[in-house]
């Protein structure tokens, strides 16, 4: 029997009307939550990523603005806009679009971001409670990751997690927040000798890996679920997962396409976490 395809978009798109009334709850309050997103350069990738973020801000109530800075900024001018925006009382959410040019060393900017604006969830110091179980900021695409399993009545505790990729943004982060929810989690990464061997114990599968199909259908466990992060383009311009789709579907008992799988889940765990920065910000006057 074919999996059940997880739909990714009309989840996200739940998410993104409970955010909106959240936003209308808060309006109606006379307090608006404000997002700055720092794009650097111009790199065409990033612009359709923060058009987006920009859409979904607007499109959800939440007071959206976008510094568009030329390549050749200096890393220190760059530092002053963000400690800038970390001080002004309107803006709870501070996204700096990634990548950024060469000459600017994107640790230190990232660092920079006061913890508590920092919706990415890309800061030692979000990352750090993430590590040790305290609330914070998480990032948004393992969230979005949880969020479907959750949605989906995926059960997570007591169960075997493979995730496959160990980046600070993706893999670290989505094992650690599967942990959080009790599962037994196994991370796999390009050192790992018999990667089939591993994912084939998976009762959840995570692929973040950015290999287009390396996961295939007889790596996978029947009946398992199938989270797949990866977005790839092809040759021939198809956009592709980490995972064998054709394949996977046989074997899954659900899965994520790509697109329209977990992609749609980051920009609305944004919004989320756009609102749980200034949540945090309300409370602390
Ligand atoms: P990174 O390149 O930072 O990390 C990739 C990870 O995969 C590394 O840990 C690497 O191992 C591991 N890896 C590489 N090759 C193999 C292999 N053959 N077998 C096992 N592990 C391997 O990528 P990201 O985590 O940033 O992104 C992963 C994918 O997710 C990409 O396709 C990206 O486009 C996508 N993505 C999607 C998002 C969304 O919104 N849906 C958001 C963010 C990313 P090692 O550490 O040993 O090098």
């Amino acid at each position: 029997m074919a999996a059940q395809v997880i739909d990714g978009k009309t989840i996200a798109k739940q998410i993104r009307d409970e955010v909106k009334q959240t936003v209308e709850h808060w309006r109606r309050e006379q307090f608006v939550p404000g997002l700055a997103v720092v794009l650097v350069g111009d790199d065409p990738a990033s612009a359709t990523y923060v058009r987006n973020k920009e859409k979904a801000c607007q499109e959800a109530g939440i007071y959206s603005e976008v510094h568009r800075l030329d390549a050749s900024i200096s890393e220190d001018e760059l530092l002053r806009l963000v400690h800038t925006l970390n001080q002004r009382p309107d803006i709870h959410g501070i996204l700096v679009q990634l990548p950024l040019p060469e000459h600017i060393r994107s640790e230190r900017i990232l660092d920079a971001v006061d913890p508590s604006k920092d919706v990415d969830g890309f800061h030692p110091v979000n990352a750090g409670k993430l590590l040790v179980g305290k609330p914070g900021i998480f990032p948004c695409t393992p969230l979005g990751v949880i969020e479907l399993l959750k949605r989906q009545d995926v059960p997570i505790a007591g169960r075997h997690a493979v995730v496959v990729g160990r980046s600070n943004i993706v893999g670290k982060p989505a094992a650690l927040l599967l942990l959080r929810e009790h599962a037994t989690v196994s991370v796999c990464h390009s050192r790992t000798p018999d990667l089939s061997a591993i994912t084939r114990q998976a009762d959840i599968l995570v692929c973040a890996v950015g290999q287009p199909e390396l996961i295939r259908g007889e790596m996978i466990k029947p009946g398992a679920c199938v989270i797949d992060v990866g977005i790839n383009r092809k040759p021939d311009g198809k956009l592709v997962g980490d995972v064998c789709f054709s394949e996977a579907v046989h074997v899954a008992g659900q899965i994520t396409p790509v697109p329209g799988g977990v992609g749609p889940m980051t920009i609305a765990m944004l919004l989320k976490n756009t609102l749980a920065c200034a949540q945090l910000q309300r409370s602390s006057v």
